[in-house]
């Protein structure tokens, strides 16, 4: 699984910090020619072989700046993933009773409508047999508290089925990966609750970093993955595997306790 991305050329939004630099650097150390997009400049120096543009993800003329970029630069690009995205409120202002219109519009901008421009402005300068991924997250997979992330989140997996139908034919695959709860800057000001939540929904005894996306990512771009599209990956520790039913185990498991002890 290490081959294959030797001098490709992959454009990485959200790439500044979090789980887009990691994705950066794992693809960059494997071969492959980075371009970090963000509205943030790097947070950390960025390892050789990544190179950094300003992109803001919801402005169409942008994208059509990195896509002439990239051909005068490169010739053409072999991949894209559509990393960057927003939380949005977090609490009771996120909730369906309370979001504001304009908060709404804003984070649809960034992780929706963002990817579906990266998509039509660069796969005209993608080469045939190139990939797509897109990071959604397992809130596009049930009903999330945060209105509007969830339903962002839930239109990428649309966006990327879509797309993996009209590129198919060129052999560009377009794939989707469903992070679950992933220590990164985005959660630095996560409430504890959110956090807890989290840890009691998955099997494993850990929550997710970066550096347990970046790898989908790799494979998702490397040949070992080259006959599947349209497809959604979770990468959640488990947390969407039992769909909810966990509670029922830990239900079960407490009353055989209690029956056994006595208590
Ligand atoms: P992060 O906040 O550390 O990184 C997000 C990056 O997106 C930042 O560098 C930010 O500057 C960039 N960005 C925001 N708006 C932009 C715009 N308009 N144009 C260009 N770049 C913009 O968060 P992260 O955890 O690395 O998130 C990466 C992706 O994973 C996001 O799409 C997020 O929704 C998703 N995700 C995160 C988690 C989690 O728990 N951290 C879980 C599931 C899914």
């Amino acid at each position: 699984m290490t081959e294959g991305l030797n001098g490709k050329v992959v454009a990485i939004t959200g790439a500044a910090r979090g789980q887009g630099f990691e994705e950066a650097k794992l693809l960059s150390s494997l071969g492959a020619k980075v371009l970090a997009l963000d509205v943030l400049e790097p947070q950390e120096a960025l390892p050789d072989g990544v190179i950094y543009r300003s992109l803001d993800v919801t402005a169409p003329q942008e994208w059509d700046e990195v896509a002439k970029y990239i051909e005068s630069e490169h010739g053409c690009l072999f991949g894209l993933v559509n990393n960057a995205g927003i939380v949005g409120a977090r609490g009771s202002a996120g909730r369906l009773e309370n979001v504001n219109v304009e908060d709404w519009n804003k984070l649809l901008a960034i992780n929706t409508t963002g990817p579906m421009l990266g998509i039509q402005r660069l796969a005209p300068f993608m080469s045939d047999g190139g990939s797509i991924v897109n990071i959604s997250s397992i809130a596009g997979a049930g009903a999330h508290f945060a209105a509007a992330y969830g339903v962002s989140k839930w239109a990428l997996r649309g966006l990327a089925r879509i797309a993996a139908m009209e590129l198919g034919p060129r052999g560009i695959r377009v794939n989707t990966i469903l992070p679950g709860y992933i220590e990164s800057p985005m959660q630095h000001d996560t409430l504890p609750v959110f956090l807890d939540a989290h840890k009691s929904l998955i099997s494993l005894p850990r929550t997710g970093t970066a550096r347990d996306i970046a790898p989908v990512v790799h494979f998702l771009m490397s040949d070992a993955s080259e006959w599947i599209t349209g497809v959604d990956i979770p990468v959640d520790g488990g947390a969407l595997g039992h769909s909810g039913l966990q509670i029922i185990s830990e239900g079960m498991k407490k009353m055989a306790t209690e029956l056994e002890t006595g208590k």
